[in-house]
């Protein structure tokens, strides 16, 4: 039987031309040529006004929790369910990261809980959109807005999401994304950082370029330390490529969500990805979770994929279950979910027989 990955990026022949174009053409004065026109699309796509491109989603949130002003002894809050990537930039910054639990439905931050985290020390909430569900961005705004602390959105897994009109990432004072070959659009590596905020995005912009401000004018002459964490021309041809398939990228994740949906959603005992009233899930990651009457385990299920030459990949485990955090086993959903759950493969050339043989294994479990 013919192996299926869990994820593989869509490359055409519009991503090749691209990136041929930018390793033979893209230097000297055109050398920044695919990344503008990348940051152009991207922000014409989001309904933003500013975006700056880089090597990963990480750096983008690394440089704006740092434009913040974000340091030693400051609390971030955030989800105990992300991927490390989320929290990893905090650390960076000597400051703490704060796990609350999630909600069961959506697998992302409880607001309430993240509120009754928040102390003298907060100076950020990090709202993750995980597998492409929306947190309640209109209950995290108002408390941000209560309590005068910025919401920043890791929409890394979030493209193609909308909440109430607004995209993913366009809601916060900042937004990251990442362009992982796994992500729905990809460069390889990559990232963007997105604000509406000028002078964040003037802070963020002088940080990006080694802390060069962009009025200077002595040459080599950075004013402050800044980071390098810059996407290449290359990279960004095959982003603009990637952007100008959006809507077909997009689509066809929707389809294949869809699908599975049909097949599995029937079954007593199982819940995916939610998309709530009002909103457009990205669906990056089709998941299912088991209820806790099935008894239908984590293990097993990594086993009877694996026996059947498929990826399987698992739920996020709550980071602070990781050796280097603090433990907080009550942050109950985000400790149990994970011992139940699954990710599904998904990608655009997957096929409905495919689909279907992915489909059979969770059937024939339950
Ligand atoms: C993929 C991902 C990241 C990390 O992106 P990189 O580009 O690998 O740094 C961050 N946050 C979330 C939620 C992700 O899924």
């Amino acid at each position: 039987m013919t192996r299926i990955y869990y994820t593989k990026p869509s490359i055409t022949e519009l991503e090749v031309n691209y990136a041929m174009d930018a390793v033979a053409n893209g230097w000297g004065d055109k050398c920044y040529d695919y990344i503008y026109r990348f940051e152009n699309l991207f922000k014409e796509h989001l309904n933003v006004k500013y975006a700056i491109a880089t090597s990963s989603c990480t750096g983008a949130l690394h440089m704006g929790l740092a434009a913040l002003g974000i340091g030693p002894g400051d609390e971030v809050i955030l989800a105990d369910t992300n991927w490390i990537a989320t929290a990893a930039p905090i650390t960076y910054l000597c400051a703490t990261p704060v796990f609350v639990d999630i909600l069961p439905d959506t697998w992302c931050i409880n607001p309430e809980l993240a509120e009754k985290a928040i102390t003298p020390k907060t100076k950020a909430i990090i709202a993750t959109h995980l597998y492409g569900n929306l947190c309640e961005m209109d209950k995290l705004l108002a408390i941000g807005e209560r309590y005068n602390i910025p919401i920043i959105e890791d929409a890394a897994e979030a493209i193609g999401s909308v909440y109430h009109g607004k995209r993913a990432g366009s809601m916060g004072l900042f937004g990251t994304f990442s362009f992982h070959g796994t992500k729905t659009v990809t460069t390889g590596e990559g990232g963007m950082f997105v604000t509406n905020d000028e002078v964040l995005y003037e802070k963020v912009f002088t940080f990006s370029n080694h802390g060069r401000a962009r009025g200077q004018t002595k040459q080599f002459w950075p004013d402050m330390i800044g980071f390098k964490y810059k996407m290449s021309n290359v990279q960004a041809a095959i982003g603009c490529a990637q952007m100008e398939r959006i809507k077909e990228l997009g689509k066809r994740k929707r389809e294949i969500f869809k699908y599975y949906a049909k097949n599995l959603l029937e079954l007593n005992g199982i819940s995916m990805n939610p998309e709530k009233e009002g909103t457009v899930n990205g669906y990056w990651m089709p998941t299912v979770v088991f209820s806790k009457e099935t008894k239908v385990t984590r293990e097993e299920l990594l086993e009877a994929f694996r026996s059947e030459n498929i990826d399987a990949r698992v739920f996020f485990w709550p980071l602070s279950s990781l050796p280097m955090f603090d433990p907080k086993p009550e942050n109950e959903w985000a400790w149990d979910i994970p011992g139940r759950a699954i990710n599904l493969p998904t990608y655009h050339d997957l096929t409905i027989e495919e689909i279907d043989r992915i489909c059979n294994i969770l059937i024939s479990i339950l």
